[in-house]
This record gives structure tokens, C-alpha cells and sequence, in this order.
């Protein structure tokens, strides 16, 4: 890796380049604060001390500023500090601009200010980390003028870290973007060192002398003197030391015209080389000497030119076999060597951790990008989940409404069903099949349980005549009234049903014989009761009964109705509205009213 000479130097003087076209305003005491501190941005470069004049006043009338104002002065301090090279002072002044309320613009350009210090200073890490926060923004910059100076300082940054490649695509960006003429010969300068130094340079193409003849009309001959160096470097490389000294020879009074000891020192050294090749030991030892002559003006541990110049030293010394003085150019071309190789190895390592904390940021990036991705995966399935739960408690809640609904609808069929089946429809009494089943059940009990039964069997007395004389209807009402007249007498669990027509029967379980007769009787009386004024029509309404047990029918149903229908028919040859009774003897007493 090599210093690049070009870099350092633009580096240096880069801030001190007007970035805006003319002064618009002439000096004038009546300036407006806006007006006065526009202009002194305008003239910073080209006329410091007025610049330096104007920043004084305006620091002593910073009270009558707006924030805004104050703000652009700060940024105009800061611009002064780095002139009179108070670096640290300015890092620290660019950092609270930075993190100030500053407008988006100033506090972007106090970032390339940042930057460009840091690349002074040579601090590789902080200008690392700058830049990372400067290339972000660029885009949203539509200020030409400080969009193509953040690009320039910062491929002056990565030319001067020796990333040559990424100094490369960023002065390109200058060189397809920008239209003034500076900043073109800049970027070319830029372009010319970063293909220089990655190999990829001839001394015959195009883009150098293209270069150089933009530098001229814009008066940048300390850019021509680099580009120069260059040339006269890729001659020494190829043994053309005839040449290299043409070139450097011709461009020399315009060189020294610069002032600028860093490219002085760095044009002695390459003559001394040129000498050194063409075995001239004196010259080489005066351009030499010369050379680290100038190099003690500079601020710098090492260069370049340092090190070839001891070198140079060295080797003569070694060659008029003058050993002591060998020895210690040797000394001093070892340690400026090793401290440019110190140099050199702490920009690759600043570069290198700068990129590994990037990747390790992409990577933490992609990390979280993926549990970002997981935790959206959950939670849409989470959703869809809840979703899920919810369609099937719908689902269900419909089903149920559904069953319950066809559950109470088929509740309701069956009861009605049931009823039908159970229930004598006009008298709400059991009617004859129902009758049957359950005192089938009753009677096995009861004979089961020894426990005493009795039936009672009736039937209508001249019903028909009813029906005949007052109508069907009535003869219904007739029916109705009846049972209900017998069942106001029973217990609750009589098995009274309608046989058929208007013939009903009792089933008195636990009953004896007497009590089922006295029963009879009560219903006989009940039923003779009734009076039928409701129905229209006045009329008596009686009824012939049977009673029977199980003592004398036994327990089989069908005897115990056969006796009981004989009993009752005995009691209507008797003249009817009577109770007959089957006594052990199977005769019927009959119990006349
Ligand atoms: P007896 O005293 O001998 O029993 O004479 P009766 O007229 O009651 O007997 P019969 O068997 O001759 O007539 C029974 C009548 O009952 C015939 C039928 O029309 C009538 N009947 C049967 N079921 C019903 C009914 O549900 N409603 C009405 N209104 N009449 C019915
Ligand atoms: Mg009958
Ligand atoms: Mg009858």
C-alpha cells in the first residue's frame, strides 16, 4: 500500500474550496444577518480574512440571531476551525451541530466537514462510521453542489485508507454527475490515483492528460503536479528514467509555485530515484536531502517520499562504502519504513473491523428480519387460529340452535304423538290401548304384591237418544261432562279410560271390592248430577256400572272387563242408572238407587 499523495493534499485544502459560485453580494455594512452570513459562506475560500472579519462580528451579534441563524453560524465556525487546523475543537463543534436541531442540510454538511477532519486527522474509524451515516442521506440531498462534495470527500477518504476501489466508484459519481469544472478535474484527479494505485494505469492513457487539461482550465495545477507524480512514477517502474525526469523537470517550477511541501518533497524524492538509476550519486543525494528537507515542514511520521529518500540515502552512503553514515540512513529508512507500514496496516485494520461490524449488522439485520418474519408467521397463525376457534364455536352454537330446535320440534312431535296414542281426544282420559298396557303392568304388580283390585266398567244409559235429541255435539258435551264428573272423585292413580263409545272403566288397584262399589256409586250419583243447562238443552244424563275384583276375575284384564260388562249389563236389564256388583257366586247384586 502507498500514500496517495493526491488525496492527502485535497484532503488538506478540500474545505477551503468555494462551493458556491461568486459572492452574490457585495461587502456592505448593511447587510441583513441572512445576507451577511450567506455571504461569508460564499467567500469563506476565496477571501478568508474578510470571511474571518464577517465571523468575528457576527459571533459578537449571535444574540440577535434566530435559532436557525445561530445554527448556520455554528456551521461557519466550524468551517473556521478546521481552517486554522483546531481539529479537535471541530470534531467535537461538528458533532453537537450534528446532534442539534439544525436544519437537515447544515447538519449534512457539517457531516462531510466531519468527515474530511477525520480524514486530516487521519482517524480511520471515526471517518468510517461518519461516512456510514453520510451515504444514507445522499440521496435525499438536491443540493448539487454539497451533494458532489460529500461524494468527493468521501472518495478522498477511502483513496486515503487505500480503498482504492471504493474511492474509485465514488469520484466516477463526481465525474458522470457533476458539471462544474472543479469538481470534474477533482474527480479525475481521484480517478487517475485510485487506477494508479490498484495497477490499472498506463502512462499513455487518455484519461491522464484528459485530466490534466481540465485542471489547467480550471487552474488546478497542484492537481496537474499529482497526476504528474503518477506518470513519473509508472516511468520509474518501467526503467524509463529519461522520461520520469522529463516529465518531473517540466512541471517542477509549478510545483514549488504550490508551497505545498507534502508534493515538493514528493517530486525530490522521485528525482533523486530518477538520479539514483542513472548512478548520478550526487544528484541523488541533494534531491534527497531536499526532499526530507521538506518533509520536516509536514506534520507527518511518514510518507512515501520519507522512506524512498532514506532509502536513497542508505544506498549511497553504502555505495562510497561510507558505512557509519550507511547505517544510520539505514536506521531511518527502517523505522519511517516501518512506520508507514504501521500506517498502512492500521487503515486496513480499521477497514476491515468498519466492515466486519457492517456485516455483523446486516447479519443481526437478517437476524431480526427473520424473527420479525417468525413472529408475523405466528401471529397470522395465531389469527388464524382464534379465526378457526371462533368458525367452529359458531359452527357449534349453530348446530346446537339447530338441535335444539328439530330437539324441541321432535319433543313436541312426540308429546303430540304420545298424547295421540295415550289419550282419548275428546275426553283427555286414556283411551282403550293405553288402558290396556298399563294395567297389564298394574295387575302383575298387584298380584305380585297380593295387594286387593277392583274394576269398575259403566256405559252411557240411552245415549243414542242423546245424540238423536240434541244433536252430536251435545252428545259430546254429554261425555265429557261425565268423565269429568267421575274423575273429580278418583285418586291419582286410577287408571280411568274410554273403552270405546260412551263405554269407560275404572281401575282402582288397592282397592277392595266395597270401596270400588261405593265408587261406583259416587260416580253414579255425580254423573245423575250434572246439569246440562250449559249445553243448551236441559236433560238428565245417567249411566249403568259393574264393579268387579280380583278375588272373584282374578287378575288376567280381559276377565276382570268381561265380568265387569256383565255386571253392568245386569244393571242395565235392571232398569239402568244402578250399580251391579259380581259377588264369589258370580250373580249380580245389584244396589238399585
Ligand atoms: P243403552 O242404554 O242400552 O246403552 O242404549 P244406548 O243408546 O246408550 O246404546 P247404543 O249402543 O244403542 O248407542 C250408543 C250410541 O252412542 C251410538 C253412537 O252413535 C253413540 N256414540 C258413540 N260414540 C260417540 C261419540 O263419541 N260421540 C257421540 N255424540 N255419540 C257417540
Ligand atoms: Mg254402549
Ligand atoms: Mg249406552
Amino acid at each position: 500500500m502507498k500514500i496517495s499523495l493526491l488525496t492527502s493534499f485535497i484532503a488538506s485544502v478540500i474545505i477551503m474550496m468555494t462551493l458556491f459560485i461568486s459572492p452574490v453580494l457585495s461587502a456592505d455594512e448593511n447587510f441583513s444577518f441572512a445576507d451577511k452570513l450567506t455571504y461569508a459562506d460564499n467567500i469563506r475560500s476565496s477571501q478568508p480574512k474578510q470571511f474571518l472579519v464577517l465571523i468575528n462580528e457576527l459571533n459578537q451579534e449571535r444574540n440577535q440571531l434566530s435559532e436557525s441563524q445561530q445554527y448556520y453560524l455554528d456551521y461557519l465556525n466550524l468551517y473556521l476551525l478546521i481552517y486554522q487546523g483546531q481539529l479537535k475543537q471541530a470534531i467535537s463543534s461538528a458533532n453537537i451541530l450534528i446532534n442539534s436541531d439544525a436544519d437537515r442540510l447544515l447538519k449534512f454538511r457539517a457531516k462531510t466537514s466531519l468527515l474530511n477532519t477525520y480524514a486530516n486527522n487521519q482517524d480511520w474509524t471515526e471517518g468510517l462510521s461518519t461516512i456510514s451515516s453520510i451515504l444514507p442521506e445522499l440521496s435525499s440531498i438536491k443540493d448539487a453542489k454539497i451533494h458532489q462534495l460529500a461524494l468527493i470527500i468521501t472518495s478522498i477518504f477511502y483513496n486515503q485508507m487505500g480503498q482504492y476501489e471504493l474511492g474509485l466508484s465514488y469520484a466516477k459519481q463526481v465525474e458522470s454527475q457533476s458539471t462544474q469544472g472543479r469538481d470534474q478535474c477533482i474527480a479525475k484527479g481521484l480517478i487517475v490515483e485510485s487506477y494508479f494505485q490498484l495497477q490499472q494505469l498506463s502512462a499513455a492513457d487518455p484519461i491522464i492528460n484528459n485530466a490534466i487539461s481540465l485542471c489547467r482550465i480550471n487552474k488546478e495545477y497542484l492537481q496537474i503536479s499529482f497526476i504528474k507524480s503518477y506518470v513519473a512514477k509508472m516511468h520509474l517502474a518501467n526503467n524509463q528514467q529519461g522520461k520520469a525526469l522529463q516529465v518531473l523537470n517540466a512541471s517542477l517550477q509549478d510545483t514549488l509555485n504550490t508551497k505545498f511541501p507534502f508534493i515538493i518533497a514528493e517530486y525530490y524524492s522521485l528525482i533523486a530515484q530518477a538520479h539514483w538509476f542513472n548512478k548520478n550519486n550526487e544528484l541523488t543525494t541533494q534531491f534527497a536531502l531536499a526532499a526530507l528537507e521538506q518533509e520536516k515542514e509536514q506534520n507527518r511520521s511518514t510518507s512515501v517520499a520519507k522512506v524512498l529518500s532514506y532509502k536513497l540515502l542508505f544506498e549511497v552512503a553504502q555505495a562510497h562504502q561510507n558505512y557509519e553514515l550507511a547505517l544510520l540512513y539505514h536506521q531511518k529508512y527502517a523505522i519511517a519504513d516501518k512506520l508507514y507500514y504501521d500506517e498502512s496496516q492500521a487503515k486496513y485494520l480499521a477497514f476491515q473491523l468498519a466492515e466486519h461490524q457492517a456485516i455483523e449488522q446486516r447479519g443481526q439485520i437478517d437476524l431480526l428480519n427473520q424473527k420479525n418474519n417468525l413472529l408475523t408467521a405466528e401471529r397470522a397463525l395465531t389469527k388464524a387460529n382464534t379465526e378457526n376457534t371462533r368458525l367452529i364455536i359458531m359452527v357449534l352454537v349453530l348446530t346446537l340452535t339447530v338441535l335444539l330446535f328439530w330437539g324441541v320440534r321432535l319433543l313436541r312431535a312426540h308429546k303430540r304423538i304420545k298424547e295421540l296414542a295415550e289419550y282419548d281426544a275428546l275426553t283427555g282420559i286414556f283411551n282403550r290401548g293405553h288402558f290396556t298396557q298399563l294395567a297389564g303392568k298394574a295387575l302383575k304388580y298387584c298380584q305380585s304384591a297380593e295387594q286387593e283390585l277392583s274394576l269398575i266398567m259403566f256405559d252411557l244409559d240411552h245415549f243414542k237418544k242423546i245424540n238423536d235429541t240434541y244433536g252430536h255435539a251435545c252428545g259430546d258435551w254429554a261425555l265429557q261432562q261425565a268423565v269429568t264428573a267421575c274423575k273429580n272423585l278418583g285418586r291419582k292413580n286410577d287408571l280411568f279410560a274410554r273403552l270405546g263409545g260412551e263405554e269407560f272403566c275404572i281401575l282402582l288397584t288397592s282397592c277392595d271390592k266395597k270401596t270400588a262399589q261405593e265408587r261406583a256409586e259416587a260416580c253414579r250419583q255425580a254423573i245423575e248430577d250434572i246439569n246440562t243447562e250449559d249445553s243448551g238443552f236441559i236433560f238428565t244424563i245417567t249411566a249403568s256400572f259393574g264393579v268387579t275384583d280380583a278375588h272373584i276375575s282374578g287378575f288376567e284384564l280381559d276377565k276382570l272387563l268381561a265380568d265387569a260388562d256383565s255386571a253392568a249389563y245386569a244393571a242395565k236389564r235392571a232398569g239402568r242408572n244402578q250399580v251391579s256388583v259380581v259377588d264369589a257366586d258370580k250373580q249380580f247384586n245389584l244396589q238399585l238407587v
